[in-house]
């Protein structure tokens, strides 16, 4: 089975996508950043402090996350809803910038890539680094008034609010040390802002099918 990689900024549309690019190609689909949110759940929960990298990397290591599809446990809780909260939002990217949190999420991303025999698995350092080797790898971005239009649309908010939680976490994802956001070699890159989901999702399953037929010659 194939792996593609999609990774971008915040907003950029990259669950949506994926979720349709996986039907489309029939893979299975994994949302990594729902991981990190889990980390950040129990670090709240728990009142732990999010910038101890330690605390939060032993966390990491003994959490039991099963996302599956928009489902997602931690500890057998369900958590779906929760991690998706403001709050959330707002630390998780402080626990995603420490090294120990990042390789526990990125063996368990692995595994579940292995156990699946491949997948649509989407985040912020999957083409780079956690799956390399990925058959097809895509950077979704759009513009920033596009990507926070489209949250408050989602999950309401106010404009100037969520533009601005947007550019602290990008800001934060793209300059860490340990696997910062960025474009992978080789990623096809797709700007979102001025074309629908259908269009997206149709230019992803294309390369897809193309890199498909030019490994089988
Ligand atoms: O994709 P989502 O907005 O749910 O991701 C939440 C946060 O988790 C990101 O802002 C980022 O800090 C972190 N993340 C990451 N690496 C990934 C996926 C998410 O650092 N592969």
């Amino acid at each position: 089975m194939a792996v593609i990689a999609i990774d971008g900024p915040a907003g950029a549309g990259k669950s949506t996508v994926a979720r349709l690019v996986a039907s489309a190609t029939g893979l299975p689909y994994l949302d990594t950043g729902a991981m990190y949110r889990c980390i950040a759940w129990e670090c709240l929960r728990s009142g732990t402090d999010v910038n101890d990298a330690e605390a939060v990397g032993a966390i990491a290591r003994s959490a039991h996350i099963v996302v599956s599809g928009e489902t997602v446990h931690l500890d057998g809780v369900d958590v779906s809803a929760q991690i998706r909260s403001k709050e959330i939002s707002s630390v998780v990217s402080i626990i995603a910038t420490h090294s120990s949190v990042r390789e526990s999420m990125r063996e368990q991303q692995r595994s579940w890539v292995a156990s699946h025999g491949g997948g649509v698995v989407e985040g912020r350092d999957i083409g780079t680094v956690v799956l390399p080797t990925a058959d097809l790898k895509v950077f979704l971005t759009a513009s920033p008034e596009v990507r926070a239009t489209r949250r408050v649309q989602q999950s309401g908010g106010e404009i100037g609010e969520v533009a601005a939680s947007i550019r602290q976490r990008d800001h934060i994802d793209s300059t860490r040390e340990d696997s910062p956001l960025r474009p992978a070699a080789h990623a096809v890159e797709v700007d979102s802002s001025n074309k629908s989901v259908e269009e997206v999702v149709s230019e992803i399953v294309a390369h897809y099918k193309d890199s498909v037929l030019q490994d089988n010659g």
